[in-house]
């Protein structure tokens, strides 16, 4: 079986533009993609890191949640990811946002993610991909966040083509 998956791309050290650029490559190896804009935003956590480029990917997989952790945690540690404190700066950063309309609670996962109606950096890349997404019944379009995004967009959609 198929099944649509949202994955959340962040980078803060090095060459972030060509990090996310190679990540997207692994992504299309499990599955049917698409990419969202190319943002900068915000670090959250500690202020004294570098900006954030951050992107979603929407991924149709036959890859079980579990088995898509794995290859997100593969891809993330072959980009030679460095994460040097909590919400720190990291090379690569991974997250499963959305798996189908599951709910999923285990030691290695929270699906969808917890920070997913909070963050807009998460928020704005889905709404490119979809504008009509709902998590949990809420239409993301209508969260306020939406309306006073801390984001700049670097480059359109074509951006990892
Ligand atoms: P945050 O999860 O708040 O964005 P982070 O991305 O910096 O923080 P990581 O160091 O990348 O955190 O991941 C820590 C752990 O989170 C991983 O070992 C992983 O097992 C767990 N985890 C739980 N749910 C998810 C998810 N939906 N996607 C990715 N990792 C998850
Ligand atoms: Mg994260
Ligand atoms: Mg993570």
């Amino acid at each position: 079986m198929i099944n649509k998956t949202y994955v959340g791309l962040g980078s803060n050290l090095g060459d972030s533009k060509q990090i996310l650029r190679e990540a997207v490559e692994q992504l299309r190896k499990l599955g049917k993609v698409s990419v969202s804009k190319l943002y900068q935003s915000p670090p959250m956590g500690p202020q004294d890191q570098p900006n954030y480029h951050n992107a979603v990917v929407e991924l149709h997989t036959h890859l079980a949640p579990l088995d898509l952790l794995d290859e997100l945690q593969r891809i993330e540690n072959e980009s030679g990811r460095v994460r040097l404190r909590r919400w720190g700066e990291r090379t690569l950063d991974l997250d499963l946002l959305l798996y189908a309309e599951k709910n999923i609670i285990n030691e290695r996962l929270t699906v969808p993610h917890v920070g997913i109606l909070e963050r807009d950096f998460v928020v704005i890349p889905l709404l490119d991909l979809d504008a009509e997404l709902q998590v949990n019944g809420q239409l993301l379009q209508n969260l306020e966040l939406v309306s006073h995004s801390t984001l700049t967009v670097l480059a359109d959609q074509a951006w990892a083509d």
